[in-house]
């Protein structure tokens, strides 16, 4: 009978299975395939007449309107190209609210008159779609009877084909958003946010002497991190396929760090997906660089090359796209859930950001003159003053539900956002605020534009992993970000408060220079007011400690602890008239991103806790139950033998056995309680209700997993899952 349970039947397939050689030829160099299915900038420059090319550069470089008549030339080179390519069908590719990547496909055969078919892709196919948008999630954007929503053509973000056994897709990355022009996607913002910054880091560019600076954009640099099971365990886990997490499981009896245990070498079967999913990558232009990450077993990373905020960001979504499709070649299954093993460390997605252009390189390198380096001073102080006044904004974009399990439990930073700034760099900071304070030429005292600043190295050694918000040489890393989540809500987040403290740079030093202070003067003023104000979110010592969250409080920093503690923010009259400012979103479009992060919130929470019930019903109550009634035949066939007998084991099972029958008629109750109409009504029910009842049920059951013969047990377990690769 039980050497048929599932969970056995997946061990026996494990074994049995023999994974596909990776596709990379010994032969071929990495850089042979890169870019192959790109329509990248070297192939316009071949394909396309020179004006067109130029006139489509200038609009990537500079963000020169698109001129139509470019469009039509541009989707015909397209066209051909994607046919050679053996493409099919287009597909105009966006992200909507969900956080996951749409597509709708269409034949790029049309028929015509005659009754024959023609390729057919004209610049207006190109440059706008049509999908039918009733079914993303709108926050109320959208009436259903405007269900149309638009999707047009991110011209920066480069168009690619995307290889599939049954036909390949011309892709275009694309906007979508609503009839009346508002963002239902994470990619409209993005470009908004994107464009907001750079306006106003021109304009303190232009201040410290660069005439006409190409266009300021965000740069962003991904580590996604990721774990791997195989996939005969995955599909013998009904909480895992549906919910990406493990809701059951005892922690393994040895180490719940297993520090010690898989430092070594990668698995060769890992091994054989890295390579495939690297040289996939590179075809699409994705500048990947893979590795292992030691944390936690099974469990792995991927750091592809920083690039364009907007290009990082569809990037990262094809990475997620294709890293599942190719470890299931591998008979695998990619998790890229927060946490989908509780006691396990879980997984983030640092999002490496940095402001800048090709020609100038990231704003935030510290320069060798000193000029150079007072214009590195207040873009590095620009971020303390964005992070310090709207820290529970970038709090807001890394909130979910999933995350929620993640965020200050000691393997990620805490839910408190602060800056570290590395001891040089803070050094160089709190010299300033003392100057401002003295005013005296005295030793230890900087004043800009005068003095040198000290060499900083550009990747200083003294990383502090507990910051949510570090300075890493060139570039700040946030690290709270979900590994699931997109990064393009954490970089809209960013780059809008960016704009509003570069903004204020600006005109700071813009009225200061016409009132006739003298530019040097004005910077060091600047700083030093920048510093004061809000030096209080730099924090460089240990951000897992409890102290610092005691110190934080004192400090005023706010410690928005889970997400229905963090959505608010989004919705206060100074967010919002913050985003409207910077024209990144209206009102409304603050409101509906609230009212989704809520819906998601309560969905997510709602299908945890349908599956707990579920498996807890259906598969643990009956293999305890079978356990007792094990354990009770035999004390019955001991007595009745005249053997003394200790009628302890029937105790053990039992005990736990009627409170996770209690525990499951709880969560029951719970689910079937009306939470009420409202968003926030649900969201609130899935916090205060179903997540204890969740708890209490996975609670009994995991001491069951202790108890139970382990021939009955019917989910693999931690160990299996962990470490059979
Ligand atoms: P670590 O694990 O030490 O944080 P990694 O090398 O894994 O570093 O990842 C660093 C990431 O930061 C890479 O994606 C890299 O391309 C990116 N990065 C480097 N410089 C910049 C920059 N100026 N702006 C944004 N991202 C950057
Ligand atoms: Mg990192």
């Amino acid at each position: 009978m039980s050497g048929n349970s599932v969970r056995l039947q997946a061990i026996t397939s494990v074994e049995a299975y023999t994974p596909p050689a990776a596709s990379f030829t010994d032969t071929e160099a990495p850089g042979e395939v890169f870019g192959e299915n790109v329509f990248s900038r070297s192939v316009m420059q071949k394909r396309l007449p020179k004006s067109v090319y130029k006139s489509v550069m200038a609009t990537i470089e500079h963000g020169v309107k698109l001129d139509p008549v470019v469009a039509d030339a541009v989707a015909s080179a397209m066209k051909d190209w994607a046919l050679e390519k053996g493409a099919t069908h287009y597909a105009h590719v966006f992200y909507p609210l969900t956080g996951l990547t749409a597509e709708k496909h269409d034949s790029f055969l049309e028929p015509v008159a005659d009754g024959t078919a023609l390729a057919e892709f004209g610049g207006k196919t190109l440059v706008q779609g049509e999908p039918d948008a009733s079914s993303f999630p709108n926050g109320g954007l959208r009436n259903t009877f405007e269900a149309r929503g638009y999707t047009g053509w991110d011209v920066t973000s480069p168009a690619y084909v995307l290889e599939n056994p049954n036909g390949n897709t011309l892709c275009i990355p694309t906007v979508f958003v609503s009839m009346t022009g508002e963002a239902l996607d994470h990619k409209t913002p993005l470009l908004r946010s994107q464009q907001a910054m750079g306006g106003h880091a021109k304009r303190v560019l232009t201040l410290f002497g660069h005439e006409s600076p190409d266009n300021i954009v965000s740069f962003c640099g991904p580590e996604q991190e990721y774990f791997l099971i195989d996939r005969h365990f995955f599909l013998a886990r009904p909480d895992i396929l549906n919910a990406g997490r493990a809701l059951f499981g005892a922690k393994p009896p040895k180490g719940q760090e297993f520090d010690d245990h898989y430092f070594g070498a990668i698995p060769e079967r890992v091994l054989g997906f890295m390579m495939d999913t690297e040289r996939e990558l590179f075809k699409l232009g994705i500048p990947a660089k893979t590795r292992h990450n030691e944390v936690a077993p099974g469990q792995f990373e991927v750091a592809p090359m920083f690039e364009r905020g907007n290009v990082a960001a569809d990037h990262q979504q094809l990475l997620m796209t294709t890293f599942k499709t190719l470890a299931r070649k591998h008979g695998m299954e990619i998790l890229f859930h927060e946490k989908p093993f509780d006691g396990v460390n879980g997984s983030g997605k640092h999002v490496n950001w940095s402001l800048g252009n090709s020609e100038l390189g990231s704003l935030l390198v510290p320069g060798d003159t000193p000029h150079e380096n007072a214009q590195f001073l207040v873009f590095c102080a620009a971020v303390i003053r964005a992070v310090h006044r709207h820290s529970g904004l970038l709090r807001a974009s890394v909130a979910s539900a999933t995350n929620d399990h993640r965020l200050g439990a000691n393997e990620a930073p805490p839910a408190i956002i602060s800056i570290f700034l590395g001891d040089q760099l803070a050094d160089v900071f709190e010299q300033i605020a003392k100057g401002a304070a003295t005013s005296s030429k005295g030793k230890g005292v900087m004043h800009i534009g005068v003095d040198t600043l000290p060499v900083l190295p550009t990747d200083p050694g003294d990383r502090n992993r507990t910051s949510p918000f570090a300075f890493t040489g060139n570039r700040f890393e946030f690290r709270a970000p979900g590994s699931m989540q997109t990064v393009a809500v954490p970089m809209v987040t960013i780059n809008t408060i960016m704009a509003e403290a570069l903004d204020h740079c600006a005109t700071t030093l813009e009225n200061a220079v016409a009132e006739g202070t003298e530019f040097d003067t004005a910077v060091q003023n600047l700083l030093t007011e920048i510093i004061t104000t809000h030096g209080a979110v730099v924090f460089n010592g240990d951000g897992y400690s409890d102290k610092w969250q005691i110190e934080a409080a004192d400090r005023g920093l706010p410690n928005l602890r889970t997400t229905l503690d963090a959505l608010p923010e989004l919705v206060t009259e100074s967010a919002m008239d913050l985003f409207e400012k910077y024209k990144v979103f209206n009102h409304r479009e603050m409101h509906s991103r609230y009212e989704v992060g809520l819906e998601q919130y309560a969905l997510t929470i709602g299908v945890e806790a349908r599956l707990t019930c579920e498996v807890g019903t259906t598969s643990i109550l009956p293999a305890a139950v079978r356990h007792q009634t094990e354990v009770a035949t035999n004390i019955g066939a001991l007595k009745a033998a005249g053997v003394e007998v200790d009628t302890a084991g029937l105790a053990e099972v039992t005990e736990p056995l009627t409170a996770l029958r209690a525990a499951l008629a709880a969560l029951k109750a719970a689910l079937a309680a009306d939470p009420g109409e409202t968003a926030l009504a649900e969201a609130e029910h899935a916090q205060k209700e179903l997540l204890p009842a969740m708890a209490a049920v996975r609670a009994a059951a995991d001491t069951l997993e202790g108890i139970v013969a382990d021939d009955l047990w019917p989910l693999p377990t931690y160990q299996e899952m962990l470490f059979i690769l």
